[in-house]
C-alpha cells in the first residue's frame, strides 16, 4: 500500500467544476451504493465500511459484490490491518485528499476463490490465494517497460474500491496470486506489506555478505530484517525508538538492535568505521533519514520505503552526492518480481513472517484493531475473518 495521490477519481473526469464534480461524484455514487443495497434482497454479507467522510468506520451488510468477466469471487479468511488503514479510520488530511466514501476497507487479505468470470481460464474455484492490491492499468508506457509498480493509473483496493475488509471481495484475475498448500492463510493476509520488504531488500543491490542498517522496525522493517537473515547479510543492524519492536526485531535475526541514539556506535564497531553497505529507512521520520544518509558508507545504498509526513530538507551535496551513494525509492511491490521472490523464500523455509503477527482479531473488534496499531508497539495485526 503506498499513500500517493496518483489514482485519478471517477470525477475528474466529469466537465463539472472540480467542487461541483466532487459534490456531485460523491453523491451519485452514494445513491447507487444505497439502490443496490435496496436491491439486492440475498447474498447480504458483512463488510467495513467508509461509510461518511468522517473517522471511524462502520460494519454492516452489504449486497455480496457482483463479479465482472475477468474478475473472480473471493471468499476472505484473514487480512491484515495497515497505517494506511488508520489514516482512513482517522479522516485525516490525506485521506480527505484521496478516499471517496462510501467504500468497503482495506487491502491485505488472503482467501478461497468461490467464482469466477467467464474470461478467466488460470482460477478455478477452490483456489487459495491472496492478491496484490494496486491495480495497474497494463497499458501505460510503465506498464509497458515492466514498471507496472509505478503504474500513473494504478488504482487501489480498499482505498479508490472496494476493499477486502468483508466476507467476499471482488479482484481482477490479473492480480490473483496462487498460495503454496504450505502457505497458511495468516501468512497469505500479509503478502502486501511482506511484499513491500521483499522489494526494499532485494532490489538493485546484493544482501548476501553485506552489512545492513534497517532503520524502523515496524511490521515491514521487522519482515525486513528476516529476509535480510534470510538472504546472507553479515551484519544486520536494527534501529527504533521502541523497545517492544526492538525484542520483535532481534527474533527476527537482527545482530544489534539498538536505539537511534545508539545507531551510529553500533555501525561503527560492526563496519571498522567504514558505515553499512545498505540501509533500509523503514520509518519515515525525517532524523532516521538523515541518520541513513549519515550511516551509509560512501558508494553504499539507502533504499528509502518510509513516506515522511511532510516535506523535509536534505542537504543533497553532502548527504548524497559528496558520499557518491544510489537512493531508491520504494513504491508498492515490483509485478511480479517481488512475488515470485517473496513466495520462493516462504517455500525454501528460510524466511518466517509468523513471529511478526503479534495479534488477531475478528472483523468485528475492528476498534481495537485499529487501537492495537495505534498504540506502537503492535507486530502485524490481522483479522480472522473465516
Ligand atoms: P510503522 O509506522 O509501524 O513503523 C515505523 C517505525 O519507525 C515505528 O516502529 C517507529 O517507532 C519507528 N521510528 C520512529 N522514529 C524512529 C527513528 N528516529 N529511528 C528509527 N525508527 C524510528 O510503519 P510500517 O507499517 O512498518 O511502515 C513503515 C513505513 O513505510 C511508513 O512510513 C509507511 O507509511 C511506509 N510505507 C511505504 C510504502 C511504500 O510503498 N513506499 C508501503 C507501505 C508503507
Ligand atoms: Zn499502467
Amino acid at each position: 500500500m503506498v499513500l500517493t495521490n496518483r489514482s485519478p477519481c471517477d470525477a475528474t473526469r466529469t466537465s463539472l467544476a472540480p467542487s461541483d464534480q466532487r459534490v456531485f461524484g460523491h453523491v451519485a455514487r452514494r445513491a447507487r451504493w444505497l439502490v443496490s443495497l435496496r436491491e439486492s434482497s440475498e447474498a447480504h454479507v458483512r463488510a467495513l465500511v467508509k461509510e461518511t467522510a468522517g473517522p471511524g468506520f462502520t460494519l454492516r451488510d452489504v449486497p455480496r459484490p457482483v463479479i465482472r468477466d475477468d474478475e473472480v469471487l473471493i471468499k476472505v479468511r484473514r487480512a491484515g490491518v495497515c497505517g494506511t488503514d488508520v489514516h482512513i479510520y482517522d479522516w485525516d488530511a490525506w485521506a480527505q485528499g484521496r478516499c471517496r466514501p462510501p467504500f468497503t476497507v482495506g487491502h491485505e487479505f488472503a482467501g478461497d476463490v468461490v467464482q469466477v468470470g467467464s474470461l478467466v481460464n488460470d482460477v478455478r474455484e477452490g483456489d487459495r490465494v491472496t492478491a496484490e492490491g494496486h491495480i495497474v492499468c497494463g497499458r501505460c508506457h510503465l506498464c509497458r517497460t515492466g514498471n507496472a509498480h509505478v503504474c500513473p493509473n494504478t488504482r487501489i483496493i480498499g482505498v479508490d474500491r472496494d476493499g477486502c475488509f468483508a466476507d467476499y471481495i471482488a479482484m481482477p484475475t490479473s492480480n490473483v496470486w496462487h498460495l503454496d498448500d504450505a502457505v497458511s492463510y495468516e501468512v497469505g493476509g500479509i503478502h502486501d506489506p511482506m511484499g513491500n520488504a521483499f522489494h526494499t531488500a532485494l532490489v538493485g543491490t546484493e544482501i548476501s555478505g553485506k552489512t545492513v542498517l534497517v532503520t524502523g522496525c515496524g511490521p515491514i522493517g521487522i519482515f525486513a530484517v528476516g529476509i535480510c537473515k534470510a538472504a546472507g547479510a553479515s551484519r544486520i543492524i536494527a534501529s527504533d525508538v521502541n523497545q517492544t519492536r526492538l525484542e520483535l526485531a532481534r527474533a527476527m535475526g537482527a545482530h544489534d538492535a539498538v536505539t537511534p541514539q545508539d545507531a551510529e556506535q553500533a555501525v561503527k564497531a560492526a563496519t571498522n568505521g567504514l558505515g553499512v553497505d545498505v540501509v533500509l529507512e523503514m520509518s519515515g521520520v525525517p532524523s532516521a533519514i538523515h541518520q541513513a544518509f549519515a550511516l551509509v558508507r560512501v558508494g553504499g545504498r539507502v533504499q528509502m520505503l518510509g513516506i515522511p509526513a511532510k516535506p523535509m530538507e536534505v542537504n543533497f551535496a553532502t548527504e548524497i552526492i559528496f558520499k557518491g551513494i544510489t537512493v531508491y525509492g520504494v513504491v508498492g511491490r515490483r509485478m511480479y518480481d517481488t512475488w515470485i521472490q517473496m513466495t520462493q523464500f516462504l517455500r525454501s523455509g528460510q524466511f518466517d513472517p509468523t513471529p511478526v503477527i503479534t495479534h488477531r482479531f475478528p472483523l468485528e473488534q475492528f476498534d481495537d484493531a485499529i487501537a492495537a496499531i495505534k498504540g506502537g508497539a503492535a507486530g502485524k495485526v490481522v483479522f480472522e475473518i473465516s
